[in-house]
């Protein structure tokens, strides 16, 4: 069992591409998996296909898949195939190719999901066929179709129940109809009026209190509600590793029970952590989402979110390890542009096939969606899985209705902003301009004289981020990684910026926006990837020189660097903070990081890691290094991002018009040839 929930999370990684499982998807797997007989019902979007699907995946043998619906069921067919999954239908709607295929794969013991229709198996032969494939399994969709009493009555589905008995083979139906009549004809017909394993839950879980609020001052915002729930059990789940380590200590600092856990840790004291949050009593612990897994324990009393979740799915599942005992429980999700960005970047950086990444914009969206909900937010979530009778009063919504307001003229005048210059600078560079704030920058590019200069008055600097990050949560604007951040627009703005639409944002977030920002959010945005390069180099060194990171270069120092891109010795020595024998010691190294943009650090690379395209990567980058100025050294300095680079090793392009497609014209005609060779060559 322990194995096959293991083969459970990586086929859903690997073969669906999900990360997490939906309510209630998980223990129906291991149900069905184990070969128990099962009955569920779950609302409709609500993710039944999978539930079949991926057991069918971890059996020996075809599973059968009856489905009334011919254009769903050759849907699924295309999905499953797609994802390289060996998958088939038998319908009227075949041409006799496909038809052959199909029979062909099972003759061969290929096939994992066969789908037919009920009206197939009153085809005479069909029993016969079916008795000879190897069927592991029956699965059938819209089991209510059984029932003589409701509107989808099916005659043929009566056929199943013989099916089953002639196969002898575990049955598992599932159905968005849940009344009890049709339950009980369900059990009768289908498994001989045996009572099967029943999932049947809505996914609320109304114990639960649910709030999101704008990060602005995270370490005390989060200090704050941990404060207030002193000696109770909870989890704080990080962004990252270092940070739970960092803010575990803090905690501790300030007289709270709270250990720290990560995927980095080794087995033992993972280990070790899980069992003191098991049994101490009011334990805080301080994760990346790496924990969770396994833990059982009912007294969970709050999760916070110190940043913002990937997806809602991820979201559902880690605020829904509070409160199983059924007392209340609470939660509290801090999110902010910088969330915003790191989650699209991530997308967009990973190595995912394009379709894969649009979908992970989607599930990104629709927890954006959520946290800029302006009704109830138990309303949105459970919809999102397909739940539409929703009662709550028990979110922060509700209890605070917001305050909204016609956004629908900040949104076009930040909006024009982006357009008028291209679409080339990130949130701060625009609201400079909307601000009408002569900066050098402004002045350099000449954008006082753009007709956006100063026509956003009305709002302060902090107010017009909070409205950024609400066309981000809308989906409105997106950071492009490609481009250091710069903001693009999406397909979504267009009716508002044509007048076709409006759109509603809330005020209450732009009055309370009033804080001074911190240091690192006053760097403009586009200048943040380079910062973090930056960092992780400094990790880097301060390892290696066993000192604090500081000691090498402080923030402020860092930040500098990061805004005037020095691209020399001379031009690095005028940055704050650099003298003489830093200058000496590190100077090269960060000026390096500076004009690559690219570390070899850089976590696209990573994953490459023992692959032979990570070979490749270092190649294409070593010669990208090489004509960063072209083959001459006189041009204009250029280089492909990692993204960029990992896509040209992956995808192997054989010719210039191919290459062009990943990396554009410009760049193609820099480097196009060179990568070539160097693809040749690796042959
Ligand atoms: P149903 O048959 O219950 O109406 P589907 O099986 O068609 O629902 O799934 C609905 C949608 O949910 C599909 O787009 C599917 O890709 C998506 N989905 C299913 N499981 C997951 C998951 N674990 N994470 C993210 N999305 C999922
Ligand atoms: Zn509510």
């Amino acid at each position: 069992m322990g194995s096959n929930k293991a083969s459970a999370a990586s086929l859903l990684r690997d073969v669906f591409g999900f990360d997490d499982f939906r309510p209630g998807q998980e223990e129906i797997v291991e149900a069905v998996a184990r070969g128990e007989n099962t009955l569920a019902i779950m609302p409709t979007g609500g993710g039944k296909s999978l539930c079949f699907q991926l057991p069918a995946l971890m059996q020996d043998g075809v599973t059968v898949v009856i489905s009334p619906l011919i254009a769903l069921m050759r849907d699924q067919v295309r999905a499953l195939q797609a994802s390289g999954v060996a998958a088939g239908a038998l319908t009227s709607g075949n041409s006799p190719e496909e038809t052959e295929m199909v029979w062909n794969a099972l003759q061969e013991r290929k096939l994992k999901l066969l789908y037919i229709t009920p009206e197939r198996l009153s085809a005479g032969s069909s029993l016969g066929m079916l008795r000879n494939i190897g069927v592991s399994m029956i699965a059938v969709d819209e089991a209510h179709c059984i029932s003589q009493w409701g509107h989808d009555f099916r005659p043929d589905y009566l056929r199943i129940g013989e099916l089953r008995r002639t196969l002898n083979v575990p049955l598992a139906a599932f159905t968005a109809t849940a009344d009890a009549e049709s339950r009980v004809e369900i059990v009768e017909k289908l498994f001989d009026g045996v009572r099967p394993r029943t999932f049947l839950h809505g996914f609320d879980r109304p114990n639960i209190h649910l709030a999101f609020t704008v990060k602005n001052s995270p370490r005390t915002q989060i200090l704050n509600f941990v404060n207030a729930r002193k000696g109770q059990s909870g989890i704080i789940y990080c962004g990252t590793r270092a940070k739970t380590e960092t803010l575990a200590l803090g905690l501790r600092e300030v007289g709270h029970a709270s250990i720290y856990y990560h995927g980095g840790m080794d087995g033992e004291d993972r280990r070790i952590a899980e069992r003191r949050f098991q049994q101490e009593d009011g334990l805080i612990v301080v994760a990346t989402v790496a924990f969770g897994m396994g833990i059982d324990k009912p007294d969970i009393r709050w999760v916070a979110h110190a940043d913002l979740p990937k997806s809602v799915e991820s979201y559902y599942q880690e605020i829904g390890r509070a409160g199983r005992d059924g007392h209340p429980a609470e939660t509290l999700t801090l999110f902010g542009p910088e969330d915003i960005k790191l989650r699209r970047s991530q997308i967009d950086e990973g190595l995912a096939p394009a379709e894969r990444r649009m979908a992970d914009h989607a599930r990104l969206n629709a927890l954006l969606g959520l946290a800029e909900a302006l009704e109830c937010r138990r309303k949105t979530l459970l919809n999102y899985f397909g739940e539409t009778k929703v009662n709550c009063n028990h979110c922060d919504l509700c209890q605070n209705p917001p305050e909204v307001f016609d956004g629908t003229t900040a949104v076009r005048k930040a909006l024009s902003a982006m357009l008028r210059t291209e679409e080339r600078f990130g949130s701060g560079h625009l609201i400079d301009i909307l601000l009408g704030n002569e900066t050098e920058k402004i002045r350099q590019r000449a954008h006082t004289k753009l007709p956006t200069f100063g026509i956003g008055k009305e709002y302060t600097r902090v107010q017009w981020q909070t409205v950024f990050r609400q066309m981000m949560g809308h989906d409105l604007v997106r950071p492009d990684a490609d481009r250091y951040g710069a903001l693009r627009m999406t397909d979504a703005a267009l009716p508002i910026l044509r007048g076709l639409a409006s759109i509603n944002l809330r005020r209450d977030t732009i009055k309370a926006a009033v804080r001074r920002p911190t240091v690192t959010s006053m760097l403009s945005e586009e200048h943040a990837p380079l910062l973090s390069a930056l960092k992780a180099k400094r990790r880097g060194l301060a390892e290696v020189a066993n000192v604090p990171a500081y000691i090498i270069f402080p923030d402020r120092t860092l930040i500098e660097m990061a805004e005037r891109r020095p691209k020399n010795l001379d031009q690095m020595a005028r940055v704050n903070g650099v003298g003489a024998k830093k200058l000496q010691n590190f100077g090269e190294a960060f000026l390096k990081v500076i004009n690559n943009e690219v570390e070899p650090l850089h976590p696209t690379r990573r994953k490459l890691a023992g692959r032979k395209c990570g070979a490749l990567f270092d190649k294409l980058m070593k010669v990208q290094t090489d004509l960063a100025r072209g083959s001459d050294g006189t041009g204009k300095p250029l280089s492909c991002s990692a993204s960029q680079l990992a896509k040209v090793a992956q995808l192997r392009p054989d010719d210039n018009v191919a290459i062009e497609r990943v990396l554009g014209d410009q760049k193609a005609e820099r480097f196009g040839s060179a990568f070539l060779d160097v693809l040749r060559n690796a042959g």
